[in-house]
């Protein structure tokens, strides 16, 4: 019998595998074949502070240490070159994100993750940056496609991964094991990332969804750095650069948006000074919870039923700790930081288990 049977293999699934198989646990993995999952369509990019708000991850220095010890390790089990440590800047486009920003400084953490204000010809020639910008410590980019497919392919030669839609209806949960498609296994994971709980025993778990799409253009630019204005800017080899990325919400197709794309090359046209070429368009749905928080732990009635979800906008750089944490949690019965608890729904929780027993 497997002691964990885990359904998804995005970055949530593999980071997960990845942690058991280094505990020496014995698991197994159902993953539908390759397609357009947000794990493989992600521009991959890391950095303990985001947005307009100037949000700090929450744990984000365990969270960077964490990384910085599991990917290494798994790129070179893969033999690929996938995991980028890259500088990261902040260009900043209005006074009023100007002023977040360097007001984050003054936090007791702020300039342990932010440079001071940097001034706008410290950025290269064809980056436009009048109004200058700062530095965000620690970043980088994850080839997210080549690490999923790198580490399945890994799956796949021990016999660990089968290829199948996974089915709710036949799933069986006894005293004794948990049974699905001719496996048995003392736990199970869903890792299903965006895709409908609709049948699961985590039907209760709210999730809304959002759309991205994430561009890749040739610019005449040599940029080693990556650039967040407007949208992020990073680098991908070759004269390549991944740029986006656009947030339609209540989006249920994963169908990149002609609106979309038209508005994150003008976006870039304010940022780039000099002219590029869009060679590729792609979209997928964001796996994010109603609160924009991660969701990890088990069925209240049976902790034998896992969920790792909601990784949101921030997979790489939530995902080696959280899959941690999980196990802990599992295996050793140390409690889950609450925040990330899907035992905060736990309403929710009562209320299906009172329509449904
Ligand atoms: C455009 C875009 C840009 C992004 N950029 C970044 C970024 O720069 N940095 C960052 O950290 N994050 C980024 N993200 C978010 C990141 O992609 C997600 O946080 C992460 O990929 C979620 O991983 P996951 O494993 O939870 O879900 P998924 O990648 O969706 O994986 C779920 C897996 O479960 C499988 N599955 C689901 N249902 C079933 C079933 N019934 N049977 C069998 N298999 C099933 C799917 O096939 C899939 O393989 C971006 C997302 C998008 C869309």
């Amino acid at each position: 019998m497997l002691d964990y049977l885990i359904i998804g293999y995005g970055i949530a699934g593999a980071l997960l595998a990845a942690e058991l198989r280094r505990r020496g646990a014995a698991y197994a993995v159902v993953d539908r074949a390759p397609f357009e999952s947000s794990s493989r369509v992600a521009a991959g990019i890391w950095a303990p502070l985001t947005g307009l708000h100037v949000a700090r991850a929450p744990w984000a220095q365990q969270m960077l240490e964490t990384a910085a010890e599991v990917y290494p390790s798994l790129e070179r089990t893969t033999e690929l070159t996938w995991y980028f440590p890259q500088r990261v800047f902040r260009v900043f486009k209005s006074p009023l994100q100007q002023e977040r920003w360097l007001q984050h400084r003054g936090l007791p953490r702020g300039p342990e993750f932010l440079s001071a204000w940097l001034p706008p010809e410290s950025f290269p020639a064809c980056i436009n940056a009048p109004r200058g910008g700062v530095e965000i410590f620690g970043g980088g980019r994850v080839d997210t496609q080549l690490m999923v497919d790198g580490l399945r392919r890994i799956e796949q030669r021990a016999g660990r991964l089968y290829e199948a839609e996974f089915l709710p209806e036949a799933l069986h949960v006894t005293d004794e094991h948990i049974a699905w498609g001719g496996l048995t296994a003392r736990h199970l994971v869903f890792c299903m990332g965006s895709s409908s709980l609709a049948g699961t025993p985590f039907d209760w778990v709210p999730f809304k969804s959002t759309r991205g799409d994430v561009l890749t253009v040739e610019a005449d630019c040599n940029l080693r750095e990556i650039y967040h204005g407007a949208r992020f800017l990073a680098p991908a080899g070759g004269g390549r650069y991944r740029v986006g990325a656009s947030y339609v919400h209540g989006e249920t197709t994963a169908r990149p948006g002609a609106p979309e794309r038209e508005a994150i090359e003008t976006d870039l046209k304010h940022m780039l000074r000099v002219p590029f070429r869009t060679i590729d368009h792609r979209a997928g749905l964001r796996p994010n919870t109603l609160d924009n928080v991660a969701v990890l732990g088990s069925l209240p009635c049976d902790r034998r039923l896992l969920i790792f979800n909601g990784l949101g906008s921030k997979g790489v750089l939530q995902a080696p700790l959280l899959a941690r944490l999980l196990l802990n949690y599992s295996m050793y019965g140390d409690a889950l930081p609450p925040e990330f608890d899907v035992a905060r729904f736990m309403k929710r929780w009562i209320k299906s288990w009172r329509l449904h027993g």
